[in-house]
């Protein structure tokens, strides 16, 4: 048993080094992707639940994406938390916020620009106090206006230090900027607690609107959701609609906006830039 116990810790080391090692080589990766802009946007469409696919999206949520060079397309869930522990989240998240005004002004000079777009926060971003600054000198570098930038920030990020986040945060709301609740459900915060935060979106997890149709409970716990978040004044988007029964459920529950596979996947500028010219010249 005790050599068993040798192996196993010999077994566990050795793959704790490769885990280590990997981690390095990416870190390296992602500072040679960050100076050769290895990095794009993608861009998932957002519809008023009652106006449908075929609408024009009333905003288009910016997902980041790594095309690296041998490895091919890397999931943000692979590098942002890597990102985030080696400390290139602030520069990565800085590329990202002017990657995704730049093309949204793009859109709005040429009059096909969806209401707003939306760019994902990560912790360490909300934690630096110069966020706002930054944030308004790229609005005014791009030239966007109140409620065309939306941030999303998930419960825990919020919740982690409730006081500093408020503080922040109220200074992006002056800007004019929308700020969104990413992934709710999934943390332990109540709605009643979050609404202390300055938030105007919550973004239901696509966990629950997964289950809608097979989970009576999910199904309360959504309903339920919608009531209190349009109580506290708040807009609701349903993440990961990926069926026509859960569009129907969510339609009939007075759910804000849809955001899923089943109205558009994330995709390139110049692809929904095609698209949304030929509906307009339709
Ligand atoms: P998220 O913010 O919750 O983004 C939604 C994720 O769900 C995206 O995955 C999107 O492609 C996926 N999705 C959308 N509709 C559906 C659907 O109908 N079904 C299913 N199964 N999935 C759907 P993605 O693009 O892989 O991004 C994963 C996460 O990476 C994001 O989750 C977000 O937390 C993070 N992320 C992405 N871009 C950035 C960024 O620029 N900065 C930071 N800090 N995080 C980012
Ligand atoms: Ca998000
Ligand atoms: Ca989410
Ligand atoms: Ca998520």
């Amino acid at each position: 048993a005790k050599e068993q116990g040798r192996n196993n810790m010999q077994y566990f080391t050795a793959a704790l080094n490769a885990a280590a090692e990997e981690r390095l080589a990416m870190e390296r990766e992602l500072r040679v992707a960050l100076d050769d802009s290895q990095f794009e946007l993608h861009y998932q469409p957002q519809f008023a639940t009652a106006a449908g696919a075929t609408a024009h999206p009333c905003g288009v949520e910016a997902l980041i994406r790594w095309h690296h060079p041998q490895r091919g397309l890397i999931a943000p869930a692979r590098f942002i938390p890597v990102a985030e522990e080696c400390g290139l989240i602030e520069a990565i998240g800085d590329w990202a916020l002017n990657e995704a005004c730049r093309c949204f002004a793009a859109w709005k000079s040429a009059a096909i620009n969806p209401a707003r777009v939306a760019v994902n926060l990560s912790a360490h971003q909300l934690r630096n106090p110069s966020l706002p600054e930054r944030v308004g000198t790229l609005m005014e570098r791009h030239g966007l206006g109140a409620g065309e930038l939306e941030l999303e920030i998930t419960e825990s990020v919020a919740m982690a230090d409730p006081a500093a986040a408020v503080e922040t945060l109220e200074r992006l709301r002056a800007l004019g900027v929308t700020l969104a609740i990413d992934d709710f459900g999934t943390g332990y915060s109540s709605l009643a607690y979050l609404k202390r935060l300055p938030i105007q979106v919550l973004k239901l997890d696509r966990e629950f609107v997964g289950d809608i149709e097979s989970d009576p409970s999910d199904a309360q716990i959504c309903a339920a959701t919608f009531t209190l978040a349009h109580s506290l004044g708040l807009e609701v988007v349903a993440e990961g609609v990926e069926t026509e029964a859960q569009r129907a459920f969510l339609a009939s529950h007075r759910c804000d906006k849809l955001q899923g596979y089943l109205l558009g996947r994330p995709q390139p500028a110049e692809y929904w830039e095609k698209c949304w010219r030929s509906k307009a010249s339709a």
